[in-house]
Order: C-alpha cells, then sequence, then structure tokens
C-alpha cells in the first residue's frame, strides 16, 4: 500500500532549530530517591529534572514562531506532495505515528500550557534520511528513512518524538530566535515585541531556518530527558531510549545521519539517559500499556 510516496524528496529538513546559551542546570536526581526515599519531598514531582525554560524565548512572540512553522511546515507537505513523497492518511506507519503521538501529547501539557491549543500534525516523508523533527506549534514529520533503517521499535519512535516534542514544548527554536533578536539591537526587538516590521521580517528570515538550525548540547539533553519522560508516561519503555541512541551511532558509522547534524549528540548522551533511568522507570511501569499492532515497516523499499 502506497509505496509509490517513497520517491525521494528534495525536501531537505531537518527539525529543529538550536539554541546553545546557558548551561542550563539539570540536576539529575540520583536514582530513585523521590520513590523510595519513603518519605517524598512534599514539593518534588516525579520525572526527570530539568532548569526553568529560557528567558530568551520570551523576546519574540510565541505567535510569530508558531505561524511561521506552520506556513515552513505546510510549505514542505505540499513539495513533498508534489514529489508524491507525502505518506497517505491510510499508510500504516502513518497510523503508527499518529498513534504514538495521541499517546504521547496529554502528558506534553505540564511542560507547556500552550500545548493544549497547539493544531498538533503528524506526517511522514517518503524520504530515506534518517530524520524526523517537531516544529514549534506541534508540527510533526518523520522521515521513512529513521523507521526503516533504524528498525526501529514502537519504544524507541516514542523516544525520537518524545525528544523533538520537547524542542517544541521548551520553545528551544524561539528561544534561539530570541537571543538572534537580541544581538541586533533595541530598534528590532522593540518591533519584534509589538509585532511591528523590523521584527516581522526577522521572524520571516529566522522561519525560514526552522527546519535547519542546528540545536546545542544543553537543548539536547533537556530533550532526550523530558522526551524520556513523555515517552514513559505514555507506557513506551524508557530503556528505549539507550537503543536508540546506539542505532543512530551505529548508523553514522556507515552513512550520514541527517538527524545528528542538527542534533548533536555529546559523548555523555547515553549515560546521561542510563543515569535518569531509574527516574521515569516507576512512571512506565504504572502507565497504561499501548495497543502494539502497529511495529516497524516490514521490508525496506526497493527504490532508490
Ligand atoms: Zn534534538
Amino acid at each position: 500500500m502506497a509505496e509509490n510516496f517513497l520517491l525521494p524528496t528534495g525536501a531537505s529538513c531537518c527539525a529543529c532549530t538550536g539554541a546553545r546559551l546557558r548551561r542550563r542546570s539539570f540536576v539529575a536526581l540520583l536514582g530513585g530517591v523521590v520513590l523510595t526515599a519513603g518519605v517524598p519531598d512534599a514539593g518534588a514531582r516525579e520525572g526527570v529534572q530539568v532548569g526553568p525554560p529560557s528567558a530568551l524565548s520570551k523576546l519574540v512572540s510565541a505567535e510569530q514562531v508558531e505561524q511561521a512553522a506552520a506556513r515552513q511546515y505546510s510549505g514542505m507537505l505540499g513539495q513533498a506532495s508534489e514529489k508524491r513523497a507525502l505518506a497517505p492518511d491510510s499508510h500504516p506507519q502513518v497510523q503508527r505515528l499518529r498513534y504514538i503521538a495521541q499517546r504521547l501529547i496529554p502528558h506534553t501539557y505540564e511542560w507547556n500550557p500552550h500545548a493544549r491549543q497547539w493544531r498538533w500534525e503528524v506526517n511522514l516523508i517518503g524520504s530515506k534520511q534518517i530524520n524526523a523533527f517537531c516544529m514549534p506549534g506541534g508540527k510533526i514529520a518523520f522521515y521513512y528513512g529513521i523507521l526503516d533503517q533504524l528498525k526501529l521499535t514502537d519504544d524507541e519512535v516514542a523516544m525520537i518524538m518524545g525528544h523533538e516534542m520537547t524542542h517544541a514544548l521548551r520553545e528551544h527554536a524561539r528561544e534561539q530566535m530570541g537571543k538572534n533578536t537580541a544581538t541586533r539591537g533595541a530598534i528590532e526587538l522593540g518591533s519584534a515585541l509589538l509585532g511591528l516590521g523590523g521584527g516581522g521580517r526577522l521572524l520571516a528570515d529566522m522561519g525560514g531556518q526552522l527546519l535547519t538550525l542546528r540545536f546545542g548540547r544543553e537543548d539536547e539533553t533537556e530533550a532526550d530527558l523530558v522526551g524520556l519522560e513523555l515517552a514513559a508516561r505514555a507506557g513506551y519503555d524508557p530503556q528505549a531510549g539507550v537503543t536508540l541512541w546506539k542505532k543512530m551511532a551505529s548508523a553514522s558509522k556507515k552513512s550520514s545521519v541527517e538527524m545528528l547534524s542538527t542534533h548533536p549528540s555529546g559523548p555523555t548522551r547515553i549515560s546521561d539517559i542510563e543515569a535518569n533511568l531509574p527516574l521515569v522507570l516507576p512512571l512506565y511501569e504504572r502507565a497504561a500499556r499501548p495497543d502494539r499492532r502497529f511495529g516497524p515497516p516490514a521490508a525496506s523499499p526497493s527504490k532508490e
């Protein structure tokens, strides 16, 4: 079904946007402290600990960033569709991705209350690239290559999706725009705050880069940890965070992995994930189990 959507696409995307910025103090509570201490701190929440969102993101309007992202996303889908590289709603892998997204989305609201109003979308692009992204406002795309070449399990798909959703929830793109705005001086900054001409132009410029900006290491760590928690709460095994990034590293030895160029992997990525597993495993163990009827693509597409 629908294998002819798998034509190569020139849609050069990659997801997310970057920001390096200040070292966020993410405090990895040692495993199990929250749950096994007997008398949990009344103020403690279960799950991973990350710092507050960046104040720099407030320099530009979330609405404008989301509108720019929606335009970019829709443009990309249009291009993919013209090349017959947009998977139809009936494609089993689209249904799989949308099912997993539906399980994760209710857990995103705690990280960004506006996510309740987002018009979330999930699409599958017929490209061999190993890539996926979630743009500001919840516009998600997976490339067929990441599902097929990495033979991702549902748990691993949930890890990537949670990671990508976190970039949107924690407004890493908006943060980068805020940083760029700050460096352009007070006049443009003022117009950005007011949503006037100069700022609009700036946002238009930045909007064009939403698909290609590179995330910073700190944003990556945050996305890994919050993503782990989102997936665990949705009933996906957080240990898949380890197998996922091992698969990604192994694939990168054989060919280029587009996802790693925009989501740089630090030397401690896997050990950071492992160190945080005790914080999220109890959430996973208590979560309702997802439907497992979908699974990875059955066979590699033969088309180049
Ligand atoms: Zn990332």
